[in-house]
């Protein structure tokens, strides 16, 4: 007999998305070499045009590292967008652009265009091969959301279709693991938190600001933890395994009449 204690019954669950519904690392080496590549490319063809042609490549003068310094530079400068990745790249980048040479206008103009080509880049994703069938299932039973602190709108994607609540944490000033996108993803989704369970990789950002206001977790992690698991925390290898816990969650629900209220 199992001695797993009796929950409240789930009407919600909440998704982190990089690294939890899809595998991130290629994507986000692709992207961020990828639109640093097109923007040395462009301006220096674009220099070349205006017969500035003597100017060093950009990349030359600022090598992808000193991009990567300057965002954490920032980021440490301006604590609240810490979360907010497009802004601090829109940012290091115009800095970066002004100090090469270019007038403010067009420091704004090219960070901005590389900031496109860095978002179509960042969108080129592809979720794990269970999710969409997955999430499709999940969503005739419980009501979904997604929480991130990454810059992927999940409007671009087809998954959208999936979360009728979509929470950006970064563009709240406020990223995981800040409690406000969990409980604007609660109120949003109308459910309690006892009644909600969150699904993510990270401890700190998912795991435990979740578990502290209250909502059950499934930590996703490759391997197990040394651990037994506090009450309430859920250890999956993948999220393909989530419906054989919620069928295990399912048939420990509390029937107390407490919990029905
Ligand atoms: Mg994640």
């Amino acid at each position: 007999m199992s001695t797993m204690p009796a929950a409240p019954r789930l009407d919600a669950l909440t998704f982190d998305l990089d690294d939890t519904l899809w595998d991130n690392h290629q994507v986000m080496v692709d992207t961020e070499s990828g639109h640093y590549a097109w923007l040395d490319a462009a301006l220096a063809r674009w220099l070349c045009e205006r017969g500035r042609s003597t100017m060093p490549r950009f990349s030359e003068r600022f090598p992808l590292p000193a991009y990567v310094a300057r965002r954490q530079a920032l980021a440490e400068a301006h604590p609240l967008r810490r979360g907010d990745f497009t802004w601090l790249r829109t940012q290091a980048l115009r800095a970066l652009l002004t100090e090469f040479g270019l007038a403010d206008e067009d420091a704004e103009r090219w960070a901005d265009a590389a900031m496109q080509r860095f978002l179509t880049l960042r969108h080129q994703i592809t979720p794990y091969p269970e999710v969409g069938d997955l999430l499709a299932r999940l969503g005739r039973r419980y009501r979904l959301a997604s929480i991130t602190n990454g810059n992927v709108d999940v409007r671009r994607l087809p998954l959208a279709a999936h979360f009728p609540v979509a929470i950006a944490a970064g563009e709240l000033l406020a990223p995981k693991p800040h409690p406000r996108p969990f409980l604007t993803a609660l109120a949003r989704l109308g459910t309690p938190p006892a009644r909600t369970l969150h699904v993510g990789d990270s401890w700190r950002d998912d795991v435990e600001p979740a578990r502290r206001l209250g909502m059950q977790t499934a930590w996703i992690a490759a391997e197990a933890p040394p651990h037994p698991l506090p009450s309430g925390v859920h250890h999956l290898t993948h999220v393909r395994e989530l419906p054989t816990l919620l069928t295990r969650l399912d048939r420990h629900t509390s029937t107390s009449p407490l919990w029905r209220l």
